[in-house]
């Protein structure tokens, strides 16, 4: 039987495609590390992987399997810069702190692809992206992306296209207009994080699976992690459990909300050369954004539907087909062989949430759909600063993220209310 996993829905693609996932223990007692991680997905197991080679006595727990999060099912491409578009954050930040932050995201996707690269890891990378607009009243202002990009931000890998183009890249007159950006791409998220659990196994990280965290505190300087399987007492904890932080620890959980996202993997498209020729991933302007790409062996894997409650639709499957048949009416009765789900780690912003919430304790996530490459980079970075380093992660601390409004009773309600309203104008 294959795995399920614990805390997201389906079973993926994704890990029916990876060649092997090895199972690591359960903690099996109580110990003592310099640094102890919760959550082991991208951002934990970079922390981890970082730490452990430079001779750091690294813990790391995760309540499922490693990559049961986001990190092993989500839509694997890369993008570039944050999640708002670089000029929109040059409007409220200004431009110092656009370009810089901008630079970093510039830098994890360099650092994802030399990760991976130098530990053979293949990860499928294709290059290429293809964000494509649904409403004409969209055009100028992707136009006027493109071109800020080029003069203000020193990225030359977008190109604007008109509806013509739009349509044969992507194989369907669905979409207005586009922008192509040369300078990124898409991969297979399991087998970087199977290669990534790998390699901090192999530097020294002490993993463990099937062990969730229940309390974190400060007890006469050192901090107690308490677990279902023991205690770990440490000098430094990083909180690396994204949109899957539960009630584990409060200021995480009242900034980083968990959105669901779902995706379906189509049979390999070997009647249907014209969808995506260039092997691009797609994402669109819609608020409920789809995300969408073929995979290395012809698949459509298609991302979409969003809920904003915990509870699981029963048939994924229909929602996406019915989405990809607006988009491609010849796959109206496409099959869908694998369809998912996971949780996105949203905050107000849509900047990554980091922040010391309490001595000693880093907390770092709500990424915004936009993980893939910054979760790694950031767990990287938080290898830095524990070893006493300057760091990128002080633009992301000085980042002003207001916590959601409503207290934990109403947070959830209240977001549902406003992302639905979101949903609607899609629509119109
Ligand atoms: C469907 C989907 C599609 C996405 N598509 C994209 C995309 O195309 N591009 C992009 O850039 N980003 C995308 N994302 C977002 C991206 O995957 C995430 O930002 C990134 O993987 C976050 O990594 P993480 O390590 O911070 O968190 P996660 O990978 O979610 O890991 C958190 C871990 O914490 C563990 N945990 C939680 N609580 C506890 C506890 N109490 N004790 C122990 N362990 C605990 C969980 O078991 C989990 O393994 C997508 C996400 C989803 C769900």
């Amino acid at each position: 039987m294959p795995w399920q996993s614990p805390i997201s829905p389906g079973y993926s693609w994704y890990e029916a495609t990876v060649p092997d996932r090895p199972e690591y223990p359960a903690m099996p007692g109580s110990r003592k590390a310099n640094v102890a991680i919760v959550g082991g997905g991208y951002t934990g197991l970079q922390a981890a992987w970082n730490l452990a080679r430079q001779g750091v006595d690294v813990t790391l727990i995760d309540a499922c399997r490693f990559g049961d999060g986001a990190s092993g099912r989500n839509g694997g491409q890369f993008g570039t810069g944050q999640r708002a578009w670089a000029d929109e954050t040059e409007e409220n930040l200004g431009h110092e702190q656009a370009q810089a932050l901008f630079d970093m995201a510039e830098n994890a996707k360099r650092y994802v692809l030399d990760f991976a690269n130098t530990h053979e890891i293949d990860i499928e990378f294709v290059p290429g992206q293809l964000s494509v607009g649904h409403k004409k009243s969209l055009e100028k202002d992707y136009r006027d992306h493109a071109e800020a990009m080029a003069t203000r931000f020193g990225y030359p890998h977008l190109s604007f296209m008109d509806r013509e183009e739009t349509a044969s890249r992507l194989g369907s007159s669905h979409y207005h207009f586009g922008i192509r950006d040369a300078g990124t791409g898409h991969i297979h998220p399991m087998k970087l994080l199977v290669g990534l659990a790998k390699q901090a196994a192999l530097a020294g990280a002490n993993l463990f699976e099937q062990t969730k965290a229940t309390k974190i505190e400060r007890q006469s300087g050192t901090i107690v992690i308490t677990t279902d399987r023991g205690t770990i007492t440490a000098d430094r904890v990083l909180v690396a459990c994204n949109a899957y932080i539960g009630n584990l620890e409060p200021v995480s959980a009242s900034h980083v909300m968990p959105i669901r996202s779902f995706i379906g993997a189509t049979t390999v498209l070997s009647d249907h050369p014209k969808v995506i020729p260039g092997g691009e991933s797609v994402d669109d302007s819609r608020f409920v954004v789809r995300y969408f790409r073929k995979s290395r062996d012809g698949r459509l894997l298609f991302g979409g539907r969003e809920a904003y409650t915990a509870d699981n639709p029963l048939d994924i499957s229909t929602h996406i087909r019915r989405q990809i048949s607006e988009i491609y009416p010849e796959l109206a009765n496409i099959e869908i062989t694998h369809a998912w789900g996971g949780s996105v780690g949203i905050t107000m912003p849509r900047t990554p949430f980091c922040r010391e919430v309490m001595p000693g304790v880093t907390s770092i996530g709500g990424y915004s759909g936009h993980g893939v490459m910054l979760s790694n980079y950031c767990g990287k970075l938080y290898a830095d600063l524990a070893l006493g380093k300057d760091t990128e992660l002080d633009l992301l601390k000085a980042l002003k993220i207001p916590a959601f409004p409503g207290g934990t009773r109403f947070r959830s309600a209240l977001l549902f209310l406003a992302l639905s309203w979101y949903a609607l104008r899609d629509r119109f």
